[in-house]
């Protein structure tokens, strides 16, 4: 079974025909690509291999909440995996673990796949790896409490493991090393599975690029990518897909 990989657009491309055109040429299987909101429609009707996935969802089902996306209308367009947490929509939308664990719950329970992400800054990091592991661990612990046992039995979890250090549109951004993202992989393995929460995949994120591919996917304990700025490229995408297959 090929790994996972997971191609997060963030807020491009600029126009739908673009959107069009990447998706077009990065249709491929055990690929979920998450486009903007806007583009999901359109995207998900020429995937044919690929499986298409939300970059967000809004933690209450339906209602008045002006500007926001439910989780009905994301399942209406077929969506089947949700990101939750991502470190920008932390940081630029000031979302808490309070929030994060509310829709981690809401996509659980409404069977839909989330890829929560979690990661340190470099201030923690910077002191180690045991301060790192500790925020993660508290992360992990707020965002997915009060999991009912069929939501955490359901295999619908994935992790991403995204020290926002190596993302790439983080400032000064350093890169990981595969074997310290085994490291903090391994970590979050032990540690879920310590509290019964049934884990589908963890992932690494932080400037997977065609480069270093293959050195992060070829890690047993790495279960696939989230790829951000390198899946804006066919070319680029395509190669890690390549590298990918190659293993
Ligand atoms: C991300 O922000 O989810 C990400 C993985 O970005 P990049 O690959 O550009 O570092």
């Amino acid at each position: 079974m090929n790994k996972l990989i997971v191609a997060n657009w963030k807020s491009n491309p600029d126009t739908l025909s673009e959107a069009i055109k990447l998706a077009e040429s990065s249709d491929f299987k055990n690929v979920v690509i998450a486009p903007p909101h806007l583009y999901l429609e359109q995207v998900g009707k020429l995937i044919k291999k690929a499986s298409l996935g939300a970059q967000d969802v809004f933690q209450k089902d339906g209602g008045p909440y002006t500007g926001e996306i439910s989780l009905s209308q994301l399942k209406d367009l077929k969506v089947k995996y949700i990101i939750v947490g991502h470190s920008e929509r932390r940081k630029h939308l000031g979302e808490n673990d309070e929030v994060i664990n509310q829709k981690v719950k809401l996509v659980l329970s409404g069977g839909l796949k989330v890829i929560l992400c979690v990661g340190e800054d470099w201030p923690t990091r910077r002191k180690g790896i045991i301060a790192a592991k500790n925020f993660v661990a508290n992360q992990l612990k707020k965002d997915l409490s009060g999991n009912r046992k069929q939501e955490a039995g359901s295999g619908n979890l994935l992790i991403a493991y995204e020290p926002i250090w190596s993302i790439s549109t983080s400032k000064g951004n350093r890169i990981d090393t595969p074997k310290d993202a085994v490291e903090m992989i391994s970590y979050i393995k032990r540690y879920l599975g310590s509290r019964r929460q049934i884990l589908a995949s963890a992932l690494y994120g932080g400037s997977v690029t065609p480069k270093n591919a293959k050195s992060f996917l070829s890690q047993a304990n790495i279960d696939g990518a989230l790829v951000g700025g390198a899946s804006l490229s066919s070319q680029s995408f395509k190669t890690i897909i390549k590298a990918r297959d190659s293993i």
